[in-house]
C-alpha cells in the first residue's frame, strides 16, 4: 500500500478537507502524516507528499524543506501552495500589524514579507489547482491517473448556452438579480472567467448561478504566458460576447469580488513570473 502525507502550511484547511471528503482512497493508501487528522509529529519517508498552504513564514519554509527530503514525489495542492493564495492578504491591511505585534509578544513564527508558492523554494513534480480542488481530482492525483481527460476550460464543464443575440450593456453585481439556470452567466451579465480558466472542477459555481472567479487558474492556453495575456483574453471575451463598455470592463475586472480571488494568484504579480510547464499541471 502506497504511503503519503499532507504537509499544511499556511492556508485555510479547505484543502485537506477536500481530500478526506474524497474517502474512495481510504482502503487504497495509508494517510502517513496529516497534522488535521493523525496524531504523527513529523514527516516519516513517504512515497507522495501533498502540501497545502503557501510559503508565509520562516516555519513553513523550515517544514517544507524538511519534508520534501523524505518524500519520492511532491505535489503542490490548491491555490495557496501554487501561486501564494489567501495569506497574501494579511498585507492589505492592519492584519500584518497586528500579528507583527503579536509575533513579538508571543514568539509566533516571523512572516515573510509575502506568501510565496512552494516551488519557489522546493522542485514540485505536479500541481493540483483549485480552492479547494475537487475531491475526485485527489484521487487522480493520488492514483496518478492524470492523463488529459480532463475539460479544458471550465465553459467545456459549465453546459449554459452562450447567445449571440443577447448582449448585456452593463455588468451585473456578484448576486444580485435573478439568474436563468440555463443560459450563459455573460449573457446575463455576470463577471463569469471560465472561458480562461482550467476545466476539470466539473464547473458547481457556474452551474449554480455563480460566476467563475479562477480558482483552477489558467487553462493550457494561458499557463506558460504572462498573466496580462490571460486578462486581455478575458476582457475580449467580453467584448466579443456584451456591448459593455471596455472601460466598464476592465474596472469590473479589478473589481473586489474578483480580485479578492486573483490578488491570492501573487506569482504572477512578480516581474518574472513563474512559467510551469502545462504537463505537470492537472
Ligand atoms: S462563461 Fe461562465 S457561465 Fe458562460 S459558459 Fe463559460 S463558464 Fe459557463
Ligand atoms: S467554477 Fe471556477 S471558481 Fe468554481 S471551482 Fe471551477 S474554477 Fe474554481
Amino acid at each position: 500500500m502506497k504511503n503519503f502525507a499532507v504537509l499544511q502550511l499556511s492556508g485555510c484547511a479547505g484543502c485537506e478537507v477536500s481530500l478526506l471528503n474524497a474517502d474512495a482512497w481510504v482502503d487504497q493508501y495509508n494517510l502517513a502524516y496529516m497534522p488535521l487528522v493523525t496524531s504523527v509529529h513529523d514527516v516519516p519517508e513517504v512515497d507522495l507528499l501533498l502540501v497545502s498552504g503557501g510559503v508565509r513564514t520562516d516555519e513553513d519554509l523550515y517544514k517544507l524543506r524538511h519534508a520534501v527530503q523524505r518524500a519520492g514525489e511532491v505535489v503542490a495542492v490548491g491555490t495557496c501552495a501554487i501561486s501564494g493564495g489567501v495569506a497574501n492578504l494579511g498585507d492589505r491591511d492592519e492584519v500584518r500589524e497586528l500579528f507583527i505585534a503579536q509575533a513579538r509578544r508571543r514568539h509566533v513564527p516571523h512572516l515573510l514579507p509575502k506568501s510565496h508558492p512552494i516551488d519557489a523554494f522546493v522542485e514540485v513534480d505536479r500541481y493540483l489547482p483549485g480552492c479547494p480542488p475537487m475531491s475526485h481530482l485527489f484521487m487522480m492525483v493520488l492514483t496518478g491517473e492524470t492523463e488529459k481527460t480532463l475539460a479544458r476550460t471550465v465553459c467545456q464543464d459549465c453546459g449554459r448556452k452562450k447567445l449571440r443575440d443577447v448582449r448585456p450593456e452593463h455588468l451585473v453585481g456578484f448576486q444580485t438579480g435573478k439568474v436563468d439556470p440555463d443560459i450563459c452567466l455573460i449573457n446575463q451579465g455576470y463577471l463569469c472567467i471560465g472561458s480562461s480558466t482550467r476545466g476539470g472542477c466539473g464547473a458547481p459555481c457556474t452551474r449554480a448561478g455563480h460566476p467563475c472567479v479562477g480558482c483552477r487558474g489558467p487553462s493550457d492556453a494561458f499557463i506558460e504566458k504572462e498573466s496580462a495575456v490571460w486578462m486581455k483574453s478575458i476582457a475580449r471575451v467580453f467584448k466579443g460576447m456584451t456591448d459593455i463598455p471596455e472601460e466598464e470592463i476592465q474596472t469590473g475586472l479589478r473589481s473586489p469580488q474578483l480580485a479578492l480571488f486573483l490578488f491570492q494568484f501573487s506569482d504572477y504579480a512578480d516581474d518574472k513570473a513563474t512559467i510551469r510547464p502545462k504537463e505537470k499541471v492537472l
